[in-house]
């Protein structure tokens, strides 16, 4: 990665010689010394023909004599972590901190870097003892505790990643979105999959509690509750997610459908429910809904004058779909055979619609992650749907 940056190796051993050299002469040596400058120039040899064990080794003795060449030592160890060999990276930052001659601020960069080290070459445990002792240093601190959440996410572990958050959330906005409550309801999915059902309700009781915005817990709340049968519960948990956030309406809609069936709920109140939400949001997955229900409850003919009356309002290629299909059921002779070459094309338009795509990195796919797989963002991405002027919109 980033291969010129290790052109610039002289230039920041260089820095250091300056630096010392400076040094000897505020120290009113006149000269750095014969010596001292043989010395690097032998590093910087060893260091430009690959050499970097006597490289190192050379530079090192260099640091036994002049502090300040110290930050030249850590850019150095930097610059082979950047250049991908992170065994001399850790070398090199190892070497510094084992030889005592740092100050506070130097030790505290020093091990920074090394727990950088060890994190690209997927050492999680060493990373994480190294930013845990970092997370009260004034200067170290807040950098320290992002490294770790980035750490307890990657390895799942959501407790971990919770106490982190908070501690970070005190510091001010945390860099990926990251919440508590989104950590509550990965806890409250690993319970579900194992069957923990009280377990996974405490978790999701704390996450509605710790963001009433929550629109992720109150859909694993009521996908645990169909799970038990408790549909009228689910039904309660599915309303709450149109107030939490209207882009998500779409999510409940076939498990809403589900719960009124259940429940020998009256097909004319569900009827009811998705025209409001047609008509408030002008939805097009509700329209859909709606056009669905109308079919089985009333027939084609109701169905298909209600998708003419969407398509005049918000006409979009699903609504059109929708509608060859229902105009396939009683078409016969030759205007069947034209409707299903329409029907066949624009299914095929349809084909590469997405269902969801990231607000912050673009990332655009059929499942809904509440972490974006591109980005790591939490909560970017968000359903593309045609809302009131037809196009695609996120409800951004
Ligand atoms: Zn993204």
């Amino acid at each position: 990665m980033q291969d010129w940056l290790f052109l610039l190796l002289p230039v920041a051993a260089a820095s250091g010689w300056f630096a010392a050299k400076n040094h000897y002469i505020q120290k009113g040596r006149g000269d750095p010394g014969q010596e001292f400058r043989q010395a690097y120039c032998r590093g910087l040899n060893y260091l430009l023909s690959e050499k970097t064990d006597k490289a190192i080794d050379t530079f090192a003795s260099l640091l036994e004599s002049d502090r300040e060449t110290i930050e030249t030592h850590i850019a150095l160890g930097n610059l082979f972590r950047r250049r991908g060999d992170l065994e001399r990276a850790i070398e090199i930052h190892e070497n510094l901190i084992q030889k005592g001659v740092l100050d506070t601020e130097q030790r505290a960069l020093a091990q920074y870097e090394l727990g950088l080290d060890y994190l690209r070459s997927g050492l999680f445990d060493r990373a994480e003892i190294i930013f845990g002792n970092l997370i009260d240093h004034p200067g170290r601190g807040r950098a320290a505790l992002q490294q770790l959440l980035a750490i307890f996410q990657h390895e799942k572990e959501w407790q971990k990643a919770i106490e982190c958050t908070r501690k970070l959330a005190r510091l001010g906005k945390l860099p990926h979105g990251e919440s508590v409550a989104q950590f509550l309801c990965e806890l409250a999915e690993e319970a579900l999959a194992a069957h923990r059902n009280e377990e996974a309700f405490q978790w999701l009781e704390q996450a509605r509690a710790e963001d009433t915005g929550c629109v992720r817990a109150n859909l694993l709340l009521a996908r645990m509750r169909m799970r038990d049968g408790l549909y009228e519960e689910a039904l309660l948990a599915l309303k709450q997610v149109e107030a939490q956030d209207p882009a998500y309406i779409q999510e409940i809609l076939e498990p809403l459908q589900i719960c009124y069936e259940r429940l020998n709920k009256s097909p004319a109140e569900l009827m009811g429910y998705l025209g409001y939400v047609y008509e408030t949001y002008g939805l097009e997955s509700a329209a859909l809904a709606l056009a669905r229900q109308l079919r089985t409850e009333r027939g084609n003919g109701r169905a298909i004058e209600h998708l003419q009356r969407v398509l005049e309002a918000h006409p979009s290629l699903k609504t059109l779909n929708a509608m060859t299909g229902l105009l396939l059921e009683e078409k016969n002779g030759a205007q069947r055979e034209a409707l299903i070459r329409l029907d066949r094309a624009i299914d095929r338009l349809c084909a590469g619609a997405v269902r969801y795509r990231c607000s912050h990195c673009g990332f655009s796919g059929n499942e809904l992650h509440w972490r974006c797989p591109s980005c790591r963002h939490w909560v970017a991405m968000r359903p593309v749907t045609a809302g009131r002027s037809g196009s695609a919109s996120g409800f951004q």
